[in-house]
C-alpha cells in the first residue's frame, strides 16, 4: 500500500482526509492520497508565491539546467514510471515504457533545449528598436487528467518552469501515483523549495479552488469539454491567461487508393491505443464505399486478434480501462448504439479473463456499423474502446461527416496519393491531421484543438509562448 502525500514548499505533507486510490485492473487499493481543501491549496499558492521571486530572477539558463536534472534523474526512474503508470491506469505496461515513461523525460529535456533561444525578439523601426522581453506570468495553476499522467502533468509543468513561473499542480485523484513520483524526483535533485507544489484531491474541491485562487495568474487544464466550461466560467472573469485542451471525437478517413494492409494496424492504433482513451482516438472511421467490404472483413479480423489481459505482460495489447464508473459508462455507449440500430462486429462485452483479472475493468475492442454518422454514438466522446464504421460515396462526403460534430481535435487520412492526403487534411476542421499515420509528434509543433475541443495551443514555442508574458520595450535611438 503506497501512501501519497502532498508535495508543498520542497516537503511530503499530509492534509486531514483520504481517497482510496485502486487499482482498475484487480479492483485492489493500491494507495491512500491526500483530499485536499481550500486550507492545503492555500499552503501551496503561498509557497509558490514566496519562490517566484528568486525562481524568476535565475537566468534562463540556470532554469534549463534544473529541466536537465529532473529529465536525467527522472530517467533513471523510467521503470518505475512504467510500472506506476501501468498500475494505476490498468495500460499494458509495454505502453507505459514506450509512451508515457519516454515522453515524460523527453518533455523536460524537449523544453530545457528549446527554450535556449527563446530570450528575445527585436524589431528595428527607422529610428529606434523594439525590444520583446518574455517575463513569467506568475504562478501556473496545472491541472490535468488520468489517461496519460506524467506524460501531461510533465508536458505542462517544464515549460511553465523553464519560463520562470512557479506552479500548483493537480493531478486526477484516479492516478496519482507518477506524480507522487515526480515530487520524489524534483526532492531528490534539490529543486528550490516552492517552485513545484503538487496538491491531491477532488476536481471540484482542490481543482476548482486553485482555478479560483485570486493569486494564480494562469490555468493550463486538460480534461473533458464539460469540465472545461465550468473551468473558463471561473477563470475568464478573473481574466487569468487560460488555455484549456479539452476532448474530440477523431476522423479517420481512409481513401480508396489507401494500402490496407500497412494502414491497419495503425488504424487500429489508433482507434484502440490505451485502450481508446487518447483524445486524439480515431474514434470514427469513414471508409470509401469502393474498399467498404475488403475494409471491414480485414480491420474486423485484426481487432479480433487484438489481446486483452494482465496489464503487467508484454502479450497484452489493451488492458484495464481507468474506473469501474468508467467502463459503465464506455458500456452504456454500446447498449446506446444498439439502440440507435447499430451492429456489433466485434467485442462489446467484457472478456473472460483469470483471477485476479476477473474483478478488472476490461472490455473488449469494440467494432461498430450502421449507425447514422450524426448519431450520438458516432459524435458524443466515449473515450474508450469502441469504433464506429460509416461509408462513404465521395472526398467532399467525407470532409462533410469528419466536421460534423461539435468536436475538433484531430484526424487522420490514409491514402497512396500524399498531395491528395494533404489537400483533404487542409479541409478538415481540427488543430491538427496526420497523413497515413497516426501521433507521430514533433515536440516543436502546435498542440491544440478548436470548436469544442478547446481553446489555446500548446507545444514547441506555443507553450513558451503561453507559460510567458512577452513585453515590448521600444528604445527610440
Ligand atoms: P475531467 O473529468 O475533465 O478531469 C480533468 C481534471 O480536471 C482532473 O484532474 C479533474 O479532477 C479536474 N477537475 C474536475 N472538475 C474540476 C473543476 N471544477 N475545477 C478544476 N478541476 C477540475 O477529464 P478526465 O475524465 O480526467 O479526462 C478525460 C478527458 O480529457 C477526455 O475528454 C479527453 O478527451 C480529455 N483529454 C484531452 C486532451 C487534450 O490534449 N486535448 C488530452 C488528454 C485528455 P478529478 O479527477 O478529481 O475529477
Amino acid at each position: 500500500m503506497i501512501t501519497v502525500k502532498n508535495f508543498v514548499n520542497g516537503n511530503f505533507v499530509s492534509v486531514e482526509e483520504t481517497i482510496e486510490d485502486i487499482n482498475p485492473a484487480t479492483g485492489e487499493i493500491i494507495a491512500n492520497i491526500p483530499r485536499s481543501k481550500a486550507n492545503d491549496v492555500e499552503e501551496a499558492v503561498h509557497a509558490a508565491e514566496t519562490a517566484r521571486n528568486s525562481w524568476s530572477n535565475l537566468s534562463l539558463d540556470e532554469r534549463r539546467g534544473w529541466l536537465e536534472k529532473i529529465a536525467n534523474a527522472l530517467e533513471s526512474r523510467s521503470e518505475d514510471i512504467a510500472k506506476l503508470e501501468s498500475l494505476d491506469t490498468g495500460k499494458p505496461i509495454k505502453l507505459a515504457r514506450a509512451v508515457d515513461a519516454a515522453r515524460s523525460v523527453a518533455n523536460f529535456r524537449f523544453f530545457a533545449d528549446f527554450s535556449k533561444d527563446y530570450t528575445e525578439e527585436k524589431f528595428e523601426m527607422d529610428d529606434a528598436t523594439n525590444h520583446v522581453i518574455f517575463k513569467p506570468v506568475g504562478i501556473a495553476g496545472l491541472i490535468t487528467p488520468w489517461n496519460l499522467p506524467l506524460y501531461l502533468l510533465s508536458w505542462k509543468i517544464a515549460p511553465a518552469i523553464v519560463m520562470g513561473n512557479t506552479v500548483v499542480a493537480k493531478p486526477s485523484e484516479l492516478t496519482p501515483l507518477t506524480a507522487n513520483l515526480l515530487a520524489e524526483v524534483i526532492h531528490d535533485v534539490g529543486l528550490p523549495a516552492g517552485v513545484v507544489n503538487i496538491v491531491h484531491g477532488l476536481g471540484h474541491e482542490a481543482g476548482q479552488t486553485i482555478v479560483a485562487h485570486p493569486k494564480v495568474n494562469l490555468i493550463s487544464f486538460t480534461g473533458g469539454t464539460i469540465t472545461g466550461k465550468k473551468v473558463a466560467e471561473t477563470a475568464s472573469p478573473m481574466f487569468k491567461k487560460l488555455s484549456l485542451e479539452l476532448g474530440g471525437k477523431n476522423a479517420t478517413i481512409v481513401l480508396d487508393d489507401a494500402d490496407l494492409d500497412s494502414a491497419i494496424p495503425e488504424i487500429a492504433r489508433s482507434g484502440f491505443l490505451n485502450q481508446g482513451q487518447v483524445c486524439l482516438c480515431g474514434s470514427r472511421i469513414l471508409i470509401s464505399n469502393n474498399i467498404w467490404d475488403k475494409f471491414i472483413e480485414k480491420f474486423v479480423n485484426f481487432i479480433d486478434g487484438m489481446k486483452v489481459g494482465d496489464p503487467s505482460s508484454d502479450e497484452s495489447d489493451l488492458g484495464a480501462l481507468v474506473s469501474f464508473a468508467h467502463r459503465d459508462k464506455v458500456e452504456s455507449y454500446i447498449h446506446l448504439a444498439q439502440r440507435e440500430g447499430g451492429e456489433i462486429l466485434c467485442g462489446g462485452e467484457r472478456p473472460n479473463l483469470a483471477s485476479p483479472f476477473d474483478k478488472g475493468a476490461f472490455l473488449r475492442p469494440t467494432v461498430i456499423s450502421n449507425l447514422d454518422y450524426q448519431s450520438r454514438t458516432a459524435t458524443e466522446e466515449i473515450f474508450g474502446p469502441v469504433v464506429t464504421l460509416h461509408p462513404f460515396e465521395s472526398e467532399e462526403e467525407a470532409i462533410e461527416m469528419a466536421n460534423c460534430t461539435d468536436y475538433g481535435l484531430a484526424g487522420s487520412v490514409w491514402t497512396s496519393d500524399l498531395v491528395r492526403g494533404k489537400k483533404i487534411s487542409e479541409k478538415i476542421e481540427t488543430g491538427m491531421v496526420w497523413v497515413n499515420t497516426w501521433l507521430h509528434r514533433d515536440l516543436r509543433v502546435p498542440f491544440g484543438g478548436v470548436k469544442d475541443s478547446g481553446v489555446g495551443t500548446e507545444g514547441g514555442r506555443w507553450s513558451l509562448g503561453f507559460f510567458s508574458q512577452p513585453v515590448n520595450i521600444c528604445v527610440k535611438d
